[in-house]
């Protein structure tokens, strides 16, 4: 794909230590749903900001394209290598700056985002965004994808987190963008292309991040509900009746919990009702001692008004994170199941969750009776994640043949309901082809011109996002 003369001036670009040999190319080849296999001819690990400048700028100059990664965990495609120059930020893991009393702090992009989390909590503050994946994605990966996960209801996407950035763009220059202002009307914010640009636009090599104060009380409850509509009502009257320490809302269908109870069977299901639909909510307050009987009083009214049939609230740390793994083992399950999976991350406006959930359940049953609907997800965000495997005992290369369709069909409900195709996976290679049909043309032409800008020669992540 690219010369090898050319190859080599990029990896002269680079410090010795920072090329990966080639035994330990392998995890960056594989990506999560082993659906897109890589292909490359370098892996670099910059440990530095400038090294990395240094790579870019040679790169540049030799037309050679880049991929930048993180963890790895991406789930459409977005950091696989087609024969590009894998660019890992892994190496670059320093903490810049802690501010307990900004509520700010300033981290180099490898740093995985579980140790983000551990680096607030060491100050007694809380860096929110948290994920399924979070043991292994990183601050660069969460930033490019503008990751989501539970806690979007109160503290918003990763884009809501992020006061300042650092990138180097495809030409090598470095963009200086580190601050921690909270106000800072100067102009387009042009920290907003990066976060969400999957790499697309230059890597993101350090970013401020903004911290909360630590929540000293958790309440944290699984409930049965009866419907989809039940649980649309429970959300607005747990809102309003909790004075707004709802941290977390997520929605479970009843296939999702039994097939994460069937894939794990050290679970235990935790009610004695069963339902259609279960609800995960968690409360969050930053002080002590009342918090137990606001959600109780929350719950009572819900019984009395129909909303809640069954529920259990934790009563100890273990018990909440019992109730926590069920919902995180949902797309390890379906991982576990032998057949290949539809993964529609998809969003409406909250009210229009039931009907979403009742046309697309319609629609899927009709073009196959005997489809396995795995919906679930961020409920308090409109973001459903709308999973389907394929019969249990169906043939599972015809079951493959057929799942673009059944995406389709889906993304068809959504759009009549004015939802988006990706929530907060992100477009990657998945969604290229079908963004482009789905989204604003104007807008799309947007973001060509915005991409032909800063990415001339369309060398950073080629094939991902958008064609230019
Ligand atoms: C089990 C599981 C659970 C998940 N749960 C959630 C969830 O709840 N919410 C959610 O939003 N997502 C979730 N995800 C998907 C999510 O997109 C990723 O986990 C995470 O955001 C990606 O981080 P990463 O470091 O692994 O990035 P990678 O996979 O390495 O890269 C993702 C994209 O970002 C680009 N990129 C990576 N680093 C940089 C950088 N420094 N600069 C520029 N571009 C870069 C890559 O080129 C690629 O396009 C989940 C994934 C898994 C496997």
């Amino acid at each position: 794909m690219f010369s090898a003369e050319a190859i080599a001036a990029v990896r002269a670009a680079a410090e010795p230590k920072s090329v990966l040999p080639e035994d330990a190319h392998a995890p960056h080849l594989e990506e999560w749903r082993g659906r897109w296999p890589g292909e490359t001819p370098l892996i670099l690990a910059p440990s530095s900001t400038e090294e990395l400048s240094r790579i870019m700028a040679a790169a540049y100059e030799h037309g050679v394209a880049i991929v930048p990664q993180g963890g790895n965990t991406g789930l459409v495609g977005g950091g696989a290598a087609k024969g590009e120059v894998i660019v890992t930020t892994k190496r670059m893991r320093a903490v810049r700056d802690v501010s307990p009393e900004g509520f700010t702090m300033t981290l180099e992009t490898g740093i995985t985002l579980q140790e983000a989390q551990g680096i607030a909590a060491e100050q007694d503050r809380l860096f929110p965004l948290s994920i399924g994946a979070e043991g292994t994605a990183n601050i660069g990966g969460v930033l490019s994808t503008n990751a989501g996960g539970v806690h979007v209801l109160r503290y918003g996407n990763a884009r809501d987190l992020v006061l300042g950035l650092e990138a180097v763009l495809p030409d090598g220059r470095i963009w200086h963008g580190l601050n921690a202002l909270r106000k800072n009307n100067t102009g387009y914010d042009l920290k907003h292309l990066f976060i969400g640009g999957e790499g697309t636009l230059g890597i993101i090599t350090a970013a401020v991040l903004k911290l909360y104060p630590q929540p000293k009380e958790h309440v944290t409850a699984m409930l049965a509900v009866p419907s989809a509509e039940a649980a649309v009502a429970l959300l607005s009257s747990a809102q309003e009746r909790s004075g707004g320490q709802l941290g977390s809302f997520e929605i479970m269908g009843d296939c999702m919990v039994e097939l994460v109870l069937d894939q794990f069977p050290d679970l235990s299901y935790p009610l004695e009702t069963k339902a259609p639909y279960y609800v995960l909510a968690e409360f969050a307050s930053g002080q002590k001692g009342s918090l137990r009987e606001v959600v109780e009083g929350v719950l009572e009214n819900a019984f009395e008004r129909e909303l809640v049939l069954d529920g259990t609230i934790a009563s100890s740390d273990s018990q909440r994170e019992q109730l926590w793994t069920i919902r995180h083992n949902a797309s390890e399950a379906m991982k576990l199941d032998p057949s290949p999976c539809v993964k529609a991350d998809v969003s409406v406006p909250i009210a229009a969750i039931p009907g979403f959930l009742q046309q697309a359940d319609e629609a899927v049953l009709q073009m196959e009776p005997g489809a396995r609907i795995i919906a679930f997800g961020h409920m308090g965000d409109g973001n459903i994640h709308y999973d389907i495997l394929g019969p249990k005992d169906g043939d599972h290369g015809v079951w493959r043949s057929r799942m673009a369709e059944f995406e389709h069909r889906v993304h068809d409900v959504v759009v009549s309901l004015d939802g988006s195709i990706s929530a907060e996976h992100g477009i990657g290679q998945l969604k290229r082809d079908e963004l482009v049909t789905r989204k604003d043309p104007v807008e799309m032409e947007l973001m060509r011109t915005i991409k032909r800008s800063l990415d001339p020669k369309g060398l950073m992540n080629p094939g991902k996002l958008l064609e230019v």
